[in-house]
């Protein structure tokens, strides 16, 4: 694949990755300030935290919390943005990442490359002249330090065409800026993990509208998701993982019973509705007469497993203060009922996930 053209073009398309967060944003303001031409790539991953709660749409959802923040960054910045689906391919590098995962489930250097290595792509195919991200050297302990900042840019394949503007300062110059696409004087040089300077910058081009940093966006940086996602690679052949079970990770209760049966417990009406749009293969436990989560089953499990999923589904049913309740299951039009005692809190905590 050819690298773009070095002959000094009429207007320079600058090609961006923007999830809408402030960093994302602020990179490319400073580019519009300089006059380039700005397109934004917003990716679709399965694990962002507001593309779930759009999913799940609760009633008293802040409508805020919902949106997609890269069409409301574009939408404030004057600019357009395509909305790329990671599809499985993304999923495969979640579940098998070259460069490992940070603290929790988050494989930040490869989902880095990946999103640049597409970047790259578009630029090529849309007539672009680089890439720009918004990320700040230093403000990530794994993926924003200067060696991972250069092997990102490495492995993508897009060497010296991968601009930075944030910290530009602070990093050699680039192809944009030697050959005067790009001012490197009107470039940033902000690094470390304080987003005072961003916050600065913000107030000077009037930016208030953006996710608040510390509120989190990605569920493969959550600690929660981070335990219920280890525990199903544990348990199952990563390229046995189909794309609906991470979208499940998200949902409910989660209890490991067996080495091969786990449960999800829906913790309200919403996310009752939600499992019950899955078609899923297996046991579906509800207790009888009363308001009562489903409880949805992974593998196969035996009498005394059975016994413990409806008393569990008992559980956190509205008659979870009664000595007995009946309980349903279900599976491939066949219908058991159990009359089961409410599981104990101290023996539910056991299986929790
Ligand atoms: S936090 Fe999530 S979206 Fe951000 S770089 Fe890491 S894996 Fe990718």
């Amino acid at each position: 694949m050819s690298e773009p053209s070095t002959r000094r073009p009429d207007r320079i398309r600058a090609i961006g990755l923007l999830s809408g967060g402030l960093d994302s944003t602020l990179a490319a303001r400073v580019l519009l300030e300089q006059g380039l031409e700005v397109i934004g790539l917003h990716y679709s991953t399965g694990f962002c935290m507001n593309d779930h709660r759009r999913a799940m749409a609760r009633p008293e959802e802040d409508p805020k919390r919902m949106r997609n923040e890269g069409l409301r960054a574009g939408a404030d910045l004057g600019i357009p943005i395509e909305v790329l689906d990671a599809g499985e391919a993304y999923l495969k590098m979640v579940l098998n990442p070259k460069h490992g995962y940070g603290a929790k489930a988050n494989p930040c250097i490869d989902c880095r490359i990946f999103m640049i290595h597409g970047a790259a792509g578009y630029m090529r195919e849309h007539g672009g002249h680089f890439v720009f991200t918004g990320e700040v050297l230093g403000q990530r302990p794994m993926s924003q330090h200067m060696q991972a900042l250069r092997l990102i840019e490495k492995e993508c394949g897009i060497e010296g065409y991968l601009l930075r503007p944030l910290s530009a300062k602070h990093l050699p110059p680039t192809l944009p800026e030697q050959l005067g696409w790009v001012d490197r004087e009107k470039l940033l040089g902000i690094s470390g993990r304080s987003r005072k300077e961003q916050m600065a910058w913000s107030t000077t081009w009037g930016i208030s509208d953006y996710p608040q940093p510390a509120g989190g966006c990605c569920y493969l940086a959550d600690e929660n998701f981070a335990r219920r996602f280890h525990d199903k690679r544990l348990h199952t052949e990563p390229e046995q993982i189909r794309r609906e079970e991470m979208i499940l990770l998200k949902v409910g209760r989660h209890f490991r019973l067996s080495p091969r049966v786990k449960i999800i417990v829906a913790r309200d009406q919403c996310e009752n509705q939600f499992l019950s749009r899955f078609d899923l293969p297996g046991w579906r436990f509800e207790a009888l007469d009363c308001g009562s989560p489903l409880t949805v089953v992974e593998g196969e499990p035996d009498e005394d497993l059975k016994i413990l999923i409806a008393s569990i589904t008992a559980r956190y049913s509205d008659r979870r203060h009664e000595p007995l309740v009946e309980v349903a299951a279900r599976k491939d039009g066949v219908e058991e009922r159990h009359l089961v005692p409410p599981v104990a809190d101290q023996v539910l905590d056991r299986f929790r996930l």
